[in-house]
């Protein structure tokens, strides 16, 4: 008998002897930098001469390791496995693939300063994120493996007295898993894993500045009993192994996270039917955000700034959830900035990772950086710069976090995913146009409202209109099983990580009726 799911602690670092654990575990990471991985084929190891380098964001000379590239040769290989193995993987008792998650979960979480420590090396966050990451990761494991076991007891439908019916969930086929930078391992783990214990094969591909930790996640699933070709890690350029696995008929779904220009890419790519292809290929996207935060004028200003800060400082805002815009009800504006400013500049304290005192670490590479300082530039023009606005790329990707106030809400700063640590205030005459405001972007993630007004709150609960909304907390961190996730518009198919209908976007359903 299963246990019931309870999402897993986060480690309390002012203790002692978890601060020494964590400690030790960073020094064990460091002894195993710079080494070679090979792609996972079938289950065999395949190194190839072109590599992807991955480095530390904090400190880009320490090589974190050289990863094998596939091509298109090595995607049709892996490609082709895949599909064979789906002959037979879709046949297994799903108590067989659950338990495969639950014994991994295990296994990582024996380890898990261990993951959080790489995870600071590869992702560059602080102890606090990374061991949120790791969590999370576990959360899927364990999540994925029950939820599978509950679809597996079948839908309760009608059978009349001659016949006997019944409707169940099968898998879909051969599924591309492309996985994002930011939560490296929990999404990466959690798009994967929902695939595979769906009954699903896949061929994942993590993003690039990652690749290792995705390495490291095959490397215990094999551990923990699953068998060759089930999941295969072909890392790879986008437009040369993404596009391909994308577009190959015999793909029958993608699940991607990630930015909105691959996202929308990858939705037009799928949509068309390719020759030979006899389906229609099913995505799963979960793409940006641009979030805000309501402080109305009857609310707790405190909590506001706390809210605001962590949301949209915590791993540098490179959060889809992260807070970007704050809108504030003009009787608050001017206290609430004066508060968020000087947390700031108190508070958020950035520098690497590594040491546990730094609040903020970098950002991920050097795309990121120059991305993140032209807005900046384009903040001083639009608005007030009242704190932050420099970068220092010298030794690792370092950039202030950032307050701007006074931006009109149609400004660039108020409208484009900037996916740094950049935040930008408006001001608002009333509740209603706040929310207003707080809608007026093509993105719909998620949102929060600090108010200590009921009618307000149940206002926002009917017209805020974002996939996850949080009130009188901030609008990142939500935790699997708890907080479903996903967004509404451009922010994607709101397919609901976590949730408890997220693995049938995995799988189609089956009526079979028999007569008596
Ligand atoms: N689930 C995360 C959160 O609630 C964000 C995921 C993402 O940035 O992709 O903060």
């Amino acid at each position: 008998m299963v246990v019931p799911y309870k999402h897993e602690p986060f480690t309390d670092f002012s203790l002692e002897e978890n601060k020494k654990a964590m400690e030790a575990a960073i020094k064990q990471v460091e002894a195993d930098l710079g080494k070679d991985y090979p792609l996972i084929i079938g289950g065999e190891r395949i190194a190839t001469d072109e590599k992807i380098e991955v480095v530390n964001p904090a400190n880009r000379k320490e090589v974190i390791g050289r990863v094998s590239k596939a091509n298109q040769d090595l995607a049709e290989k892996a490609h082709k496995i895949a599909d064979e193995t789906f002959g037979w993987w879709r046949k297994t008792k799903a108590s067989f693939r659950a338990d495969i998650l639950f014994r991994a979960a295990a296994i990582v979480r024996r380890r898990k300063h261990e993951f959080s420590a790489h995870l600071i090396k590869e992702g560059g966050k602080p102890w606090k994120e990374a061991d949120a990451d790791t969590a999370e990761a576990i959360d899927f494991m364990e999540f994925y493996a029950r939820q599978m076991l509950r679809i597996d007891e079948g839908v309760e439908i009608n059978s009349r007295p001659i016949e006997n019916n019944r409707y169940h969930y099968i898998p879909l086929g051969v599924g591309v898993v492309i996985s994002p930078w930011n939560f490296l391992f929990a999404i990466m783990c959690g798009t994967t894993v929902a695939s595979m214990v769906s009954g699903n094969t896949v061929l994942l591909k993590p993003a690039s500045s990652t690749p290792i930790i995705a390495y490291k996640m095959m490397e215990v699933l094999e551990e923990a009993g699953m068998p060759d070709g089930v999941i295969n890690y072909i890392p790879g350029s986008g437009k040369e192994v993404g596009d391909y696995l994308v577009d190959h008929p015999r793909t029958r779904f993608v699940s991607f996270t990630g930015s909105r220009e691959v996202g929308t890419r990858i939705f037009e790519r799928a949509a068309k039917v390719q020759e030979g292809q006899k389906w229609l290929k099913r995505t799963i996207i979960e793409m940006g955000g641009k979030d805000t935060i309501v402080v109305d004028k009857d609310s707790d200003l405190e909590l506001a700034a706390d809210a605001i800060t962590y949301s949209a400082f915590g791993f540098s805002g490179q959060k889809c959830s992260a807070c970007s815009r704050v809108v504030a009800h003009e009787d608050v504006y001017d206290e609430l900035l004066d508060r968020v400013v000087q947390k700031t500049k108190e508070e958020v304290n950035h520098g690497d990772p590594t040491d546990n005192s730094h609040y903020m670490g970098p950002v991920i590479d050097q795309g990121a950086y120059d991305k993140i300082l032209d807005y900046i530039n384009i903040g001083k023009e639009e608005g007030k710069l009242m704190a932050g606005g420099n970068g220092d790329d010298s030794k690792g990707w370092f950039i202030e976090p950032t307050v701007f106030a006074d931006l009109k809400p149609d400004s660039r700063i108020m409208q484009e995913e900037i996916f740094g640590p950049v935040v930008g205030f408006t001001k608002a005459k009333s509740f209603e146009q706040a929310i207003e405001i707080a809608n007026n972007t093509e993105y719909g993630l998620t949102g929060a409202v600090i108010t200590n007004n009921r009618s307000h709150i149940e206002k926002a609960r009917e017209d805020f209109h974002v996939g996850n909304l949080y009130f009188n907390r901030g609008c990142t961190a939500a935790i699997v099983g708890y907080h479903p996730f996903g967004g509404f518009n451009m922010s994607g198919t709101d397919s609901k990580a976590g949730g408890p209908d997220y693995l049938i976007h995995h799988m189609q359903g089956k009526t079979t009726s028999e007569m008596l």
